[in-house]
C-alpha cells in the first residue's frame, strides 16, 4: 500500500486529488488488515475442534475398542466438536453471503412476526420469552426472513447468558421500537463497545460452555444493517443486557394496508 507524495502546503487540484488517493489506500488496508485478521481467527476457530477431534479419534483407536467407556466418552466428545463446527461453518457462510443475498421488501404487523418467535422459542427452550406491548398493529417495512434471524439470535443470546424470564417489548412512538430484555449476568462496561464485533467473547471460558464463537451479534449487526434498522445494546454485569432495535419513522415504518405474511 504506497503512497504518494504529497506537499501538505499546496491546494492545487493535483494535490487534493493526491490526498483523496491517500486517503483511499488507508481505507483499503485497513479494510485488508481486517480481512486477514478475519481469516486467520476463523483458521483458528475451526482449527481447534479439530484437534479435539484428532486426539479423540486417537484414544479411540488405541484404547477405545477394549474400553466400552472410553469408546462412549470419545464418541460423545467428537459429536459434540463436530455440532460446534456445523455451528460456525454456517455462521461464516452467513457472513459470506451477505452481499449476494436479495432482499425481500414486505409490509408487515412487527407485532404478528413477535408473537410467532416468540411461540416458537418458548416451544423449543424451556424458558419463558413473554412478549409484551400495548399495540395490535404495529406494520413495518422489512424481509421477514432476515428479520426473524435477527431476532433469532437476539432472543438466543438472553436465553444463552440469562436464567430468568426474558420480555420482548414493542412500542411506537414516531419510530417502532422493539426491546429483548433479560435479567442475566450482564456485561462488563469496558467490553460493551466490543459486542459487535466479529469474534469478540466477553470471556471465553464462559463462551466454550454456552457454545459461542462471538459471531452472534456481527451477524445480527450485518443483518439490522441491510434492513436498515439500528440495533444498539445496553448491559450492567449481573443486572441483565438489553438490545434495542430501531425501526425508523422515515425509512422503514409503513403507513399503507398490511398485506398479508405468506
Ligand atoms: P456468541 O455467539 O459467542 O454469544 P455474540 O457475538 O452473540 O457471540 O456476543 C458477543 C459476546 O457478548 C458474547 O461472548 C457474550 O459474552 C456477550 N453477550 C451477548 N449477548 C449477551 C447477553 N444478552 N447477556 C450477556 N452477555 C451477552
Amino acid at each position: 500500500f504506497e503512497k504518494l507524495p504529497v506537499a501538505s502546503n499546496s491546494h492545487d487540484e493535483l494535490t487534493e486529488m493526491g490526498n483523496t488517493f491517500n486517503e483511499m489506500m488507508d481505507l483499503l488496508e485497513e479494510n485488508y488488515s481486517k480481512q486477514e485478521e478475519f481469516v486467520s481467527n476463523a483458521s483458528h476457530e475451526l482449527k481447534t475442534p479439530l484437534t479435539v477431534i484428532g486426539s479423540y479419534a486417537k484414544l479411540l483407536q488405541r484404547q477405545g475398542m477394549h474400553d466400552e467407556k472410553i469408546a462412549e466418552e470419545s464418541l460423545i466428545a467428537i459429536r459434540a466438536e463436530t455440532d460446534r463446527m456445523k455451528v460456525l461453518i454456517e455462521q461464516l457462510l452467513h457472513i459470506a453471503r451477505r452481499s449476494e443475498s436479495q432482499m425481500e421488501w414486505i409490509t408487515v404487523n412487527v407485532v404478528d412476526i413477535l408473537a410467532q418467535t416468540v411461540t416458537a422459542m418458548n416451544t423449543s427452550y424451556d424458558r419463558e420469552f413473554e412478549l409484551i406491548t400495548a399495540e395490535q398493529s404495529l406494520p413495518v417495512v422489512t424481509d421477514v426472513s432476515k428479520f426473524k434471524q435477527l431476532l433469532y439470535i437476539l432472543l438466543d443470546n438472553a436465553r444463552k447468558y440469562s436464567a430468568n424470564k426474558i420480555e420482548v417489548i414493542a412500542q411506537k412512538n414516531g419510530d417502532t421500537v422493539i426491546q429483548i430484555r433479560d435479567t442475566g449476568i450482564g456485561i462488563p462496561k469496558d467490553a460493551v463497545p466490543f459486542v459487535f464485533e466479529r469474534f469478540y467473547r466477553v470471556d471465553k471460558a464462559r463462551n466454550r460452555e454456552t457454545g459461542g464463537f462471538g459471531l452472534g451479534l456481527s451477524l445480527a449487526k450485518q443483518l439490522a444493517d441491510s434492513l436498515k434498522i439500528e440495533i444498539s445494546l445496553e448491559s450492567i454485569e449481573q443486572l441483565g443486557t438489553t438490545v434495542t432495535i430501531t425501526f425508523s419513522e422515515n425509512s422503514n415504518v409503513a403507513d399503507v394496508h398490511l398485506k398479508q405474511e405468506g
